[in-house]
């Protein structure tokens, strides 16, 4: 990297360096503070370190950015000092700084804050003195030996089951004083609190605390550095893709108190609901308090606005008299700085267009913000402000379009809990409905359990205290999230909606035991593993499991999806095989069936007697004569689907699987079908061992079934154009396509084609009416994509099964990859799974150049792909490139890949 020239970007009220734009090298947190300056907007004064020193932290070491950085930190502190009239390090009036990290993306509650730096033994009876406060100054120090001996002195609870050895003697100072609050200390509680805490740090650690404020900015400053590659950091980053290149900048800035009084206060605020999407604004604060009291859950924090108060009190049960006297809004208690803050959260809104995440400080009746960013928000929220936003001409229709991420629509098309198997639920406990959502699982208590128990198929509900940023992973694989403390803001809260997880915070009646690995409420004790259920839309506990129901396009999501319709080129139809599967299909928007797998319709009930039948017969009299028991069967579901689907295609693939998988291998199984069928367990243990394969993926499967048997293609044939013939009768359009599975060559096609245009004349003549239909080719060997142009001149349509083409260009099959393939994606061998998102550079070109070779053969060839990418956005982006008519994808994944086809329109 060539060394930049500059590495500090000051802000303040008389000079600011930096923009919004600039997040790449400020960070999101350092840019947007900037950005506050230049609207007008009320901020303590600082710099930004720029991202690139963290580079260079990282790849020269701390000397070496010392060096670089040094003059220009020392003059972003000289900025400070005449900004505020006060000296860094003067004891007698001491500026105080805060050091925060800052990420180009946010980071939320992934690396540390430090506050109040520059208080010594010696400063605080300074800043004692100048604002006449002891016990504000005492809690000060408190707070930053506490933040310090964290994050920069290392000292963290020694196992999972420990508490932070701060608060374990914050709480014995309490108990000693018989207090609850933090609030009932006093200034000698506090001062004691300090003292007790440095000497745990001398213990601990057998070097002093640092009391040269210098020396502590310092080290603050390599702290965030290096909390850039600590492990919540690098867990966040893996979930969430983002480069460990990237770094964070740090930001340096004046203290502002909100711990200052009962005229002070701190809190956080979105300009929208953050859960639903609704357009109220929202938010959470703690009077005579610090940083993260709000989100930590230390006390019960109060809303901002009165209705947001009203709301919150109904949930919590507590009435209006007690709201008014103990919880009462900021828009009651201080009504100016309510008008303020609401001025603030509106004009930034404005200018970014977007939903803010805001935080604020109170220092005695002036309003500072703190910082802005677009909020992190659940699936649905995306889906109603973007809509929103679009219908107050906030923004236009393409930008509406792109504020929704695809795979967050999953959330809105996961099953709801259904409404009478809920009333009939007992309800254990009420919190805060802090992420919506249906949940059930079972309990667990530690988030490397959680983990455990997910791997091998559990459906887990993680309940804590609270949670905090080591708990990510465990969260991320939880169906819910249960806490007994913290608010709306908590860090379970903020986490959960971005992860559009479904979560109850704040569930004060829950206690949670540990050790004991209980959780109580009242005198009920639930332990690890029992089932319970959350309804994070409510705020509710249930015991036990509840039924789910499927959700409902409708409302904002409709709205969306039709907007897709407008800008998206590709088409998106659905796998199904039954008519209840196309029904789901239909109702999100499928444009057709892509891919029906016939051989779904062999194993119901009375059908798999007639397929066994079918492979146990010794020659093809034999086999026609159970095929024609499973022909009127097959005919039936063609109908249901033709007629589910009327008036849009529907691609019918040819039995596919080779015949093993219909019989059973063991030998009690094999038993009871020659007691059934009557023949003798000797004669299916030869045919099984007949059709034994050693990679039955690359075996007697395909094409190659039905030009072995051309009675089972026929038949299949036979049952189509039959179904289709009666359906119209009943005056229903029905567009059929046919399609061969694992073509190789054209031969191989012609084979299959013979059959099949021979069984539609006879059935058009028995019918005496014809009926158009496409004839296709699936092309999922790579021979068969080599040979495109060929197999184009005969077949009508291409159908990329990208799975098989997959796993025949590479060599390895989905079903053994399990063994290295997690080995090879984090030493980067592969980017990334190869079965979920298409490997553009290999398999991708492939699909390219058949497109290309078979559009040279065919120009009006119609092209799709049918294998599981076609619900992945970034193959859809590849597919839409690639120049493809549509892509087939799982029903519940099509109003993703509606988005996603939208998304790739627009950019290219
Ligand atoms: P995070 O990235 O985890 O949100 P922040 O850097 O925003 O961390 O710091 C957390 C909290 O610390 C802020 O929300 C704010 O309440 C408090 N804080 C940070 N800087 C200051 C400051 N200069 N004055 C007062 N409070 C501050
Ligand atoms: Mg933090
Ligand atoms: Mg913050």
């Amino acid at each position: 990297m060539k060394t930049p020239e500059k590495f500090v970007y000051v802000f303040g009220s008389s000079r600011t360096e930096g923009a919004a734009a600039m997040k790449n090298l400020l960070g999101g947190k350092g840019a947007n503070l900037a950005e506050m300056c230049r609207l007008g907007i009320t901020v303590p004064s600082g710099f930004t370190i720029s991202t690139e020193a963290c580079t260079a932290f990282t790849e020269q070491g701390r000397e070496a950015v010392f060096e670089l950085i040094q003059g220009e930190v020392l003059a972003g502190v000289k900025f400070l000092e005449l900004e505020m009239g006060k000296t860094f390090g003067d004891a007698s009036d001491p500026l105080l700084l805060s050091v925060r990290s800052g990420a180009r993306a946010s980071m939320p509650g992934m690396m540390d804050t430090i506050l109040n730096l520059g208080l010594n033994d010696e400063a605080v009876l300074g800043l004692a003195r100048k604002t006449n406060d002891a016990r504000f100054a005492w809690d000060s120090y408190r707070r930053f030996v506490q933040m310090y001996g964290d994050v920069v002195m290392g000292l963290k609870p020694v196992s999972k089951e420990d508490h932070d050895p701060f608060e374990v003697i914050i709480d014995m100072v309490k108990a000693q004083k018989g207090v609850k609050q933090d609030t009932e200390l006093d200034a000698d509680d506090l001062k004691e609190l300090v003292q007790r805490f440095k000497s745990l740090i001398r213990a601990r650690i057998g070097r002093d605390f640092p009391t040269d404020p210098w020396e502590q900015l310092w080290g603050a400053v390599w702290a965030v550095f290096e909390s850039w590659n600590n492990e919540r950091a690098c867990v966040y980053r893996e979930l969430n893709d983002i480069p460990a290149s990237w770094g964070t900048a740090v930001n340096v800035q004046v203290m502002v108190f909100g711990n200052l009084g009962d005229h002070s206060a701190t809190g956080v605020a979105f300009s929208r609901d953050a859960g639903t999407g609704e357009d109220l604004f929202n938010g959470e604060f703690l009077v005579n308090a610090q940083g993260e009291d709000v989100v930590a859950g230390i006390r019960t924090p109060q809303q901002v606005s009165l209705v947001g108060s009203r709301r919150w009190a109904e949930l919590a049960l507590v009435t209006e008299e007690e709201r008014r006297l103990h919880y009462p809004s900021l828009e009651e208690l201080m009504p100016d700085i309510y008008q303020q803050l609401l001025h603030a959260e509106t004009t930034l809104e404005n200018h970014f267009r977007d939903m803010q995440d805001i935080e604020f400080t109170i220092q005695q009746g002036k309003l500072w913000m703190l910082q802005t960013r677009n909020g992190k928000r659940t699936g649905s929220a995306m889906v109603r402000i973007a809509m929103e936003m679009l219908q107050q001409g906030m923004i236009d229709e393409k930008t509406a379009l792109q504020r929704v991420a695809p795979e967050r629509l999953n959330e809105l098309l996961h099953p709801i809990f259904d409404s009478g198997a809920r009333k009939a639920a007992e309800i254990l406990a009420r919190g805060l409905p802090a992420s919506p959502g249906a949940a059930t699982g079972q309990i667990v208590f530690h988030a490397d359990e959680a983990e455990t128990w997910a791997k091998v198929g559990k459906d887990v509900i993680l309940v804590r205290q609270e949670t905090s940023p080591e708990d990510l992973r465990g969260m991320s694989v939880a169906r819910g999230i249960l806490t007994a403390r913290g608010g709306m803001t908590s860090h379970a809260a903020v986490v959960a909606r971005g992860m559009g997880k479904c979560c109850v915070s704040g569930a004060g009646a829950v206690h949670v035991d540990l050790k004991a690995r209980t959780m109580s409420i009242g005198e009920a004790v639930y332990h690890e593993g029992d089932w319970i259920s959350l309804d994070g839309s409510a705020g509710e506990v249930y015991a036990g499991k509840i039924a789910t129901k499927d959700a409902e396009l409708s409302g904002d999501f409709g709205k969306l999806m039709a907007l897709t319709d407008q800008y998206k080129r590709l088409d998106i139809r659905a796998n199904a095989d039954t008519p209840d599967e196309a029904r789901v299909a239909r109702n999100f928007g499928a444009a057709g069936i892509g891919l029906c797998r016939t051989e779904h319709m062999f194993f119901e009930g009375a059908r798999i007697l007639a397929v066994r039948e079918m492979i146990l017969a010794d020659n093809e009299a034999g086999r026609r004569k159970a095929l024609a028991k499973l022909l009127p069967m097959q005919r039936g579901d063609f109908e249901g689907l033709f007629r589910e689907m009327h008036d849009l295609p529907v691609t019918i693939r040819l039995l596919d699987p080779p015949l093993h998988e219909f019989l059973p291998h063991d030998e009690a199984n094999q038993r009871a079908m020659a007691t059934e069928m009557g023949v003798s367990l000797g004669k299916i243990r030869m045919r099984v061992e007949e059709l034994h394969e050693f990679n039955p993926m690359m075996g007697h499967r395909g094409c190659r079934l039905g030009i072995s048997y051309p009675e089972i293609t026929e038949m299949q044939a036979r049952a189509v154009f039959e179904a289709a013939l009666n359906v119209r009768a009943a005056g229903i359009r029905v567009k059929t396509e046919i399609m061969v599975p694992l073509v190789g060559t054209v031969r191989e096609f012609n084979a299959q084609s013979d059959v099949i245009r021979r069984t539609a004349a006879t059935v058009f003549a028995e019918r005496g009416e014809t009926l158009d239909y496409l004839l296709g080719s699936m092309i999922e060997t790579p021979r068969g994509a080599l040979m495109a142009d060929s197999i184009a001149r005969e077949a009508e349509f291409f159908s990329f099964g990208t799975n098989d083409l997959t796993q025949m260009t590479l060599g390895f099959s989905r079903d053994d990859a399990g063994k290295f393939l997690p080995e090879y994606l984090k030493r980067g061998i592969y980017e990334h799974d190869p079965f979920r998102s298409i490997d553009q550079k290999g398999v991708g070109v492939l699909v390219q150049m058949a497109v290309e070779k078979g559009r040279s053969a065919r120009p009006d060839l119609e092209v799709g792909v049918c294998g599981e990418h076609g619900g992945d956005p970034v193959s859809v982006a590849f597919f839409h490139q690639a120049g493809l008519d549509y892509v087939s994808c799982s029903p519940y994944r099509v109003p993703i890949a509606r988005l996603a086809a939208a998304q790739a329109a627009l950019t290219s």
